[in-house]
C-alpha cells in the first residue's frame, strides 16, 4: 500500500514554482512525493516576454536546477488530461500520474481566436521562441525602416511597444487599443505614461476595436487600415481548456472557481492557482497578475503542509499593490494601488521607477532560490494578509 501523500503541480510557471520549492521545504519531514509537470525544463519569465521580443537575451533559468536539492521530481511533458474522480493526471497521452492532491498551475496565455487573422498573420508573447522569432523579424523590418503594430493598451502592450521602440528607433511603432492606455492609472502616472509614449515617438490609434488582421496591416471597426509589417498581439486571456473538459467547476472564462482556501468548489482534492483561478476576495475578483498569483501560491503551500499537519487554515486574504509598466530599459511609472487595483495617489517615474520594476521581475527568481532554505513573505498589499506563517 502506497502511504506517501501524492501531490501533483501542474504547470511550473511563476505559481507552480513556487509552490513546488516552498511545499518541499515545508513538509520535508513529512512523508510526500511532490511532482511538477511542465512541457519545458526552462523557466519562462512571462514578466520579461516583451524583452525577448525587443531582441534582448535573457538569463537561462532551467527547472531541474532550480528544484536541486529539494527532492522535487520534475516531469517533462504535456498534461493532456485530468481524470478528478479516479484522481490521475495524463501526460503526453500516454504517462499517467496517480495524486492524492492536484495543484492546478496552468496559468494563461494571449488569445488568438476571437479575432480574424490573429492566428495566421500576428505573434504574440506567449512562448519564448515565438518571441525570439518575433525580435529576428523586427531587426529586419528596423533596418528597413518598417512599421510595427502592437495591440492591445493593457501593461502588456504598452511595455511591449515602448521596449521596441526604444531598442529600433527607426521603426514606426503603432499602439491599438480600444480604451485608453494606462486607463486604470490615476491621472498623473497616465500623463507620463503618455508623454513617455509620445518621446518614443509611438503612435496611438484608440477608441475602435480591431476587426481583422492581415499580413501587412491590422483593420479597425470603422475601416481604417493600419500599415503594419509586422503585427504583435497582446489583447484578451485564454485559459487551458482541461478544467472545463474534466468537469471540475470553471466560471464563464474556463477559472477554476475555489472557495476561500483555494481549493475547487466541486474537486476538493484539487487547489487552483495563479492565472487558472477565479478567486474572490471581500473587494471582488482577482485578475490575473504575478503580483496576485504569487501569494496565491504561497498561501496554497503553507494551506497543504499545514492540513497535512492537522492544523486550521485561514481563507485566502489578497489586495494589489502597485501597477508597475516599464518603458523601455531606463524609464517606468508606478502607479500604487489600493487592493482592489483602483489608483492611490502615489506614483513613481524615471530611472527610480525602472528600478523598482527590475526588482519586480528579479524577484521571483530569486524567491525560489530562497524558499529551499526559508519561508519568504511574497505579499506586498495592506489590503492583505500577510501569507508568511510560523513553521
Ligand atoms: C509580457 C508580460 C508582462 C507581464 N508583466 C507583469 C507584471 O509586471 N506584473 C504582474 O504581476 N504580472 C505581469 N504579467 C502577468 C504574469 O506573467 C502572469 O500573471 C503570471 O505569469 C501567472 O503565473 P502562473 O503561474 O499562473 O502562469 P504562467 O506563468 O503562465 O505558468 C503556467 C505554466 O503552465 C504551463 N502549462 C500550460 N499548459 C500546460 C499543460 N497542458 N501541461 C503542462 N504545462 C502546461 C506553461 O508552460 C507554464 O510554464 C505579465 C505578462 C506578460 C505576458
Amino acid at each position: 500500500m502506497n502511504t506517501e501523500h501524492r501531490i501533483v503541480i501542474l504547470g511550473a510557471g511563476y505559481t507552480g514554482m513556487l509552490t513546488a520549492v516552498r511545499l518541499a521545504r515545508r513538509t520535508r519531514r513529512l512523508p510526500v512525493r511532490i511532482t511538477l509537470v511542465n512541457p519545458s525544463d526552462r523557466f519562462i519569465e512571462r514578466l520579461r516576454m516583451h524583452q525577448i521580443a525587443a531582441g534582448q537575451e535573457l538569463a537561462d533559468h532551467r527547472i531541474p536546477e532550480m528544484l536541486d536539492g529539494t527532492g522535487v521530481e520534475f516531469v517533462r511533458g504535456w498534461v493532456t488530461s485530468v481524470d478528478p474522480e479516479a484522481r490521475l493526471v495524463t501526460v503526453d497521452g500516454d504517462r499517467v500520474l496517480p495524486y492524492d492532491e492536484l495543484v492546478y498551475a496552468l496559468g494563461s496565455a494571449t488569445d488568438t481566436d476571437k479575432v480574424p487573422g490573429v492566428a495566421e498573420h500576428a505573434w504574440t508573447l506567449n512562448d519564448p521562441r515565438t518571441a525570439h522569432r518575433f525580435a529576428g523579424r523586427l531587426a529586419a523590418v528596423a533596418a528597413q525602416g518598417g512599421s510595427v503594430a502592437v495591440c492591445g493598451g493593457g501593461l502588456t502592450g504598452i511595455e511591449a511597444a515602448a521596449e521596441i521602440a526604444e531598442r529600433h528607433p527607426g521603426l514606426r511603432v503603432t499602439l491599438i487599443s480600444t480604451g485608453e492606455p494606462g486607463a486604470m492609472m490615476g491621472e498623473r502616472a497616465r500623463v507620463y505614461l503618455h508623454r513617455a509614449l509620445d518621446r518614443l515617438a509611438i503612435t496611438r490609434a484608440t477608441g475602435q476595436s480591431v476587426t481583422k488582421v492581415l499580413p501587412d496591416a491590422v483593420e479597425l471597426a470603422d475601416g481604417t487600415l493600419v500599415p503594419a509589417d509586422l503585427t504583435l498581439w497582446t489583447a484578451g486571456v485564454r485559459v487551458s481548456p482541461l478544467a472545463a473538459r474534466a468537469g471540475i467547476e470553471t466560471d464563464e472564462r474556463g477559472l477554476i472557481v475555489v472557495d476561500p482556501t483555494l481549493k475547487s468548489v466541486s474537486h476538493p482534492a484539487i487547489r487552483a492557482i495563479g492565472d487558472a483561478a477565479a478567486v474572490r476576495q471581500a473587494w471582488g475578483t482577482i485578475h490575473g497578475t504575478c503580483q496576485s498569483g504569487m501569494p496565491t501560491a504561497a498561501y496554497t503551500a503553507d494551506a497543504i503542509a499545514k492540513e497535512l499537519r492537522g492544523k486550521r487554515v485561514r481563507p485566502f486574504r489578497f489586495g494589489y499593490f502597485h501597477q508597475p509598466v516599464s518603458l523601455g530599459r531606463r524609464d517606468a511609472v508606478i502607479q500604487f494601488t489600493n487592493a482592489d487595483d483602483t489608483p492611490r495617489r502615489f506614483h513613481l517615474t524615471g530611472r527610480a521607477a525602472a528600478l523598482y520594476k527590475e526588482t519586480v521581475s528579479s524577484t521571483p527568481p530569486m524567491a525560489f532560490r530562497l524558499s529551499k532554505r526559508m519561508t519568504v513573505a511574497v505579499q506586498l498589499s495592506r489590503g492583505g494578509r500577510s501569507t508568511r506563517t510560523k513553521d
